[in-house]
C-alpha cells in the first residue's frame, strides 16, 4: 500500500498516487489497449465519424471531486477518446505527412515518462543528456552529414526553425539583438522559397523581424527557388539599408516535396555572408539512403539543417533534430544561468543553454529504441519501399484517362488531380468534391493543396504499416469517385 495519511476528521485523505500494484495492472491493460490498437487500426474510418463539438458534450464540464477509479479512466479512453481520433497510425493515413508511431518508439516514449527526468542541465539528467547527444550524432552519420554539425532534439520543426533563425540573428547582430533587442537597428531580412513552410513565417514573427521581412524568393516550374532572383533581393535590400541574416532552403516542400537547388542557395549566402537554414523536416530522413542523399546534394553546406523523426523515421510525435554546423552560436544567443541553476561539472552539455526553453522530455529514449529496433537497414527498407510505392501510384495516374500527375515523386509524395474539360473553377470544383467523396468512404485520408491556382490532390506515404493493398484500395477510391462525380458509376 502506498503511504497515506490517516483521515484527521474533516481532511481528505493523501494520496501519494495510483497503489503499486494497481498501477502495474493498469500498466499491462494499457499495453494491451495500445498493441490491440495498433493491430486493428485499420479497422477503424482513418476520420472519425465526430463533428466538433461531439466529443466535448460528452466530457464533463467539471472535474471530479473525488478520485475516480483507474479502470474508469482507461474505460473513458477506450470509449470517448480511441474511436474519436484521427488515426495518424492507420496504414490509410496519406495526408499531410503520414507518420509513424512504431512499437519500438511507444516503448521509449512510455520508459521516458516513467523517469520523468528534466534534462535541463547534465546534472539533472546525465543518461539523457548524453542519449540525446549520441543519438542524434548517429543520425548525422546515418545521413552522411560532416561530424562538425552537433544535433539536439526540439518539441517540433518550427521550434527548431525558430532556434536556426534566431542563431542567424544573433550572428548578423554580433549579439546586439541579445542584448539590446531590435529597437533602433537596421530591418533583417529573411529570404525563403514562396513554397516554404509556414513554420518560417512564424518564426520570423516570433522572433520580432516581422512577416513583411521574410522575403518570398521566385521559384521555378518545378516549384525550386531560384538562385538568381535570391541574389538579386539579397543585394536590392541591402542597398535599401535592410541586413539580410538567414536563407531557409528547403529539402522536400509541404506542397510538391520539391528540393530547392541547395548547392547553388549555399553559394549564393555563402557570398552574402547569410546564414543557411536548411528545412529538411520531411525528406531529411530519406538522406540515410545513399541513393537519396545524392537528390539532397548541398545539405552538408547548411548552417543548420532540421529533420523531425517523428515524421519519416517511425519515432512518435513529437521529436525534431535540430544540426548546427556552430552550436556555439545559438549558445551565445540564449545562455543564461541563473544562481539556482548552477552546477560545477565543467566540460558537459547542459541543453538548457540551446534555446529559450528550460524543462526538456527525454526524447531521445524512444529515438534510441527506434534505430536499435529497425536497425539502418530497416530504416532504409521502409523510406525505399514507401517511395517505390509512390511511383507505383504515380504510375496508375499517369496512366489513366481524366487524371494528370501533377509533378514529380522525388520521395513517397505523390500531387496529382482529376481533369475535366472546362475552367480552372470547374476543374478545382471536381477535385474538391473528389477529395471529400475519398475522404468520406472511411479508409484513407487525403489532403490538398494548390500549386498556380489549381487544386491538387497529394498522397503521402509514410506509415510503417501502409502496403501495396492500401495504396491499391486508395486508388481504388479515387477511381471510383471520380467516375460517380463524372456520372460515369
Ligand atoms: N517544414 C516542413 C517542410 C514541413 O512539411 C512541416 C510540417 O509538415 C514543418 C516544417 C513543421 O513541422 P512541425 O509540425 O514539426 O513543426
Amino acid at each position: 500500500m502506498p503511504p497515506v495519511e490517516s483521515p484527521a476528521a474533516g481532511k481528505p485523505v493523501v494520496r501519494t498516487d495510483l497503489p503499486p500494484e494497481e498501477f502495474r495492472a493498469a500498466m499491462h491493460r494499457a499495453a494491451d489497449l495500445v498493441a490491440d490498437y495498433l493491430e486493428h487500426v485499420g479497422e477503424y474510418p482513418v476520420l472519425p465519424a465526430v463533428a466538433p463539438g461531439d466529443v466535448r458534450a460528452r466530457l464533463p464540464a467539471s472535474p471530479p471531486l473525488e478520485g475516480e477509479p483507474v479502470d474508469a479512466l482507461l474505460a473513458d479512453y477506450k470509449r470517448l477518446i480511441e474511436p474519436n481520433v484521427t488515426h495518424w497510425n492507420h496504414p490509410g493515413f496519406f495526408a499531410y505527412f503520414a507518420i509513424t508511431g512504431s512499437g519500438a518508439g511507444i516503448l521509449g516514449e512510455t520508459l521516458a515518462a516513467g523517469l520523468n527526468v528534466n534534462h535541463m542541465l547534465w546534472k539533472s539528467g546525465p543518461a539523457p543528456t548524453e542519449l540525446e547527444e549520441t543519438t542524434t550524432d548517429w543520425l548525422r552519420q546515418m545521413m552522411d552529414l560532416p561530424p562538425a554539425f552537433r544535433g539536439h532534439i526540439n518539441d517540433t520543426a518550427s521550434m527548431s526553425t525558430l532556434l536556426a533563425i534566431a542563431a542567424a540573428r544573433h550572428r548578423a547582430t554580433k549579439g546586439r539583438s541579445r542584448a539590446d533587442g531590435l529597437a533602433g537597428g537596421q530591418p533583417m531580412t529573411v529570404y525563403a522559397s514562396d513554397q516554404v513552410h509556414s513554420s518560417i513565417d512564424k518564426a520570423c514573427i516570433a522572433l520580432g523581424l516581422g512577416l513583411a521581412h521574410l522575403r518570398r524568393v521566385p521559384v521555378d516550374t518545378a516549384f525550386r527557388m531560384q538562385p538568381g532572383a535570391l541574389e538579386a533581393m539579397i543585394q536590392a535590400d541591402r542597398h535599401t539599408g535592410h541586413l539580410p541574416i538567414a536563407v531557409v532552403a528547403t529539402a522536400g516542400t509541404t506542397s510538391t516535396t520539391a528540393v530547392d537547388p541547395i548547392r547553388a542557395v549555399a553559394a549564393v549566402a555563402e557570398r552574402e555572408g547569410l546564414w543557411l537554414h536548411a528545412d529538411a523536416a520531411y525528406a531529411g530522413a530519406a538522406a540515410i539512403c545513399p541513393e537519396y542523399r545524392t537528390v539532397l546534394d548541398g545539405l552538408e553546406l547548411a548552417d543548420s539543417i532540421v529533420v523531425n523523426p517523428h515524421k519519416w523515421l517511425m519515432t512518435p510525435v513529437d521529436c525534431s533534430v535540430l544540426f548546427l554546423r556552430e552550436p556555439g552560436v545559438l549558445r551565445e544567443a540564449f545562455t543564461l544561468t541563473p544562481e539556482y541553476l548552477k552546477s560545477s561539472e565543467v566540460g558537459v552539455t547542459n541543453l538548457m543553454d540551446y534555446g529559450p526553453q528550460l524543462g526538456r522530455r527525454f526524447r531521445s529514449l524512444k529515438l534510441w529504441f527506434v534505430i536499435r529496433s529497425y536497425g539502418v537497414e530497416g530504416l532504409r527498407a521502409l523510406i525505399r519501399s514507401h517511395c517505390a510505392l509512390a511511383r507505383e501510384f504515380a504510375g496508375w495516374v499517369e496512366g489513366e484517362p481524366g487524371f494528370e500527375l501533377c509533378e514529380p515523386v522525388p520521395f513517397s509524395t505523390v500531387c496529382f488531380r482529376a481533369v475535366t474539360p472546362g475552367t480552372l473553377e470547374e476543374q478545382n470544383a471536381l477535385n474538391e468534391r473528389l477529395l471529400l467523396a475519398i475522404n468520406a468512404a472511411g479508409p484513407v485520408f487525403l489532403v490538398h493543396t494548390k500549386l498556380n491556382g489549381r487544386v491538387v490532390i497529394r498522397l503521402a506515404i509514410g506509415n510503417a504499416r501502409t502496403r501495396r493493398k492500401h495504396v491499391a484500395l486508395a486508388w481504388e477510391l479515387i477511381r471510383g469517385a471520380a467516375a460517380n462525380l463524372r456520372g460515369e458509376g
